[in-house]
């Protein structure tokens, strides 16, 4: 029996050795099985690849998968799943936010016949309002993606049986979130409640601006920035000609023309209008998404690329 690990690297040059050091590492040396630790490095542009190469000539455990450039999160823990060759395969950050401690836990949960266990932050923790309603709406858009039940506050913090891990390496899709599509996958999942914890370093490479995009990118994909923009005009256009004739019905049908508008039923009839042509704007920019999604998919590009020189100990 044989378990993987796999972290993603971006920008951990000042937190990561601590963190293999003092939190990773003793807990790695407590399990009963043999491992094997994948740290892919996704294009950082600080000393973390240094690092992690030095640590895999020192420890045979270690793999470095290293890309080109960076990628994002989501596709590095994809080409680290596919890499792995455990019995079960477990996904954590590399900032310590994600207690390695917990290990165990998940070991337990896999060994009692989980075939996904998945790390729940949440429960112990108080959130802002914001971030409350973005969590709130993105779990809400994995809803609308087909992934019904999805667990609020599941986190890539998770162990898959290599059954998930084999089946999940066969997806083939661009935009993809992978808790989104694990948890769409099925199996036996079983979860775990943990409290998220403060990065020990560095700066978190999640801003909310990239939080949306990846939201977004979980529909469709690639950029269409000109097309949502005119979604967004449309979505305007929506918003003002409604409330607009909200305002006109209460003046002059509710309240008897108070102050005087003396509203023609032209005008009535342009608001109506221009809230129909925001609407046609809308929904044509959906479907100007999907096509340039379906676009993406078409061309059938590799999901991330392998610099083989700076990876070491690779299967292949
Ligand atoms: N990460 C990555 N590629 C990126 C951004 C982040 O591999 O483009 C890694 C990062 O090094 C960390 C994990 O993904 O191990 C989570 O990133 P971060 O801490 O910035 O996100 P958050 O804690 O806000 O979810
Ligand atoms: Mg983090």
């Amino acid at each position: 029996m044989k378990l993987s690990f796999v972290i993603p690297i971006y920008n951990e040059e000042k937190g990561f050795l601590k963190f293999y050091d003092s939190l990773l590492l003793p807990e790695l040396q407590k399990i009963k099985y043999d491992y094997e630790l994948i740290l892919v490095n996704d294009g950082s542009k600080d000393k973390s690849l240094e690092i992690i190469q030095k640590l895999a000539e020192d420890d045979k455990h270690i793999k470095v998968l290293a890309f080109s450039r960076n990628f994002g999160k989501e596709v590095a823990l994809t080409a680290g799943i596919r890499e792995a060759e455990g019995d079960a395969i477990v996904t954590m950050d590399a900032d310590g936010q994600q207690p390695p401690s917990l290990i165990h836990e998940f070991i337990k949960k896999w060994e009692d016949g989980g075939e996904i266990v998945i790390g729940v932050r949440g429960k112990y923790e108080k959130h802002g309002l914001i971030a409350k309603a973005g969590s709130k709406l993105f779990y809400k858009m994995l809803g609308g993606m087909g992934v019904k039940d999805t667990v609020p506050g599941s986190t890539d913090y998770r162990l898959i049986d290599r059954v998930v891990a084999d089946e999940y390496n066969k997806l083939t899709e661009h935009g993809r979130i992978t808790r989104g599509l694990m948890d769409w996958m099925g199996f036996k999942k079983v979860y775990i409640d943990y409290v998220y914890g403060n990065r020990l370093a560095g700066k978190p490479s999640y801003d909310f601006k990239k939080l949306f995009g990846l939201a977004i990118d979980s529909f469709v994909s690639l950029s269409t920035t000109p097309l949502v923009l005119f979604g967004w005009i449309g979505v305007l256009i929506t918003i003002a000609s409604f409330i607009l004739g909200v305002f006109v019905i209460i003046e002059e049908f509710i309240m008897g023309d108070p102050i005087h508008l003396n509203w023609t039923g032209t005008t009535c009839l342009s608001i109506f209008i221009s809230f129909l042509i925001g609407l046609v704007l809308i929904s044509q920019a959906i479907t100007a998404l999907y096509i340039s999604h379906i676009h993406a998919e078409a061309q059938g590009r590799p999901l991330y690329i392998v610099d083989r020189k700076n990876s070491r100990n690779l299967k292949k």
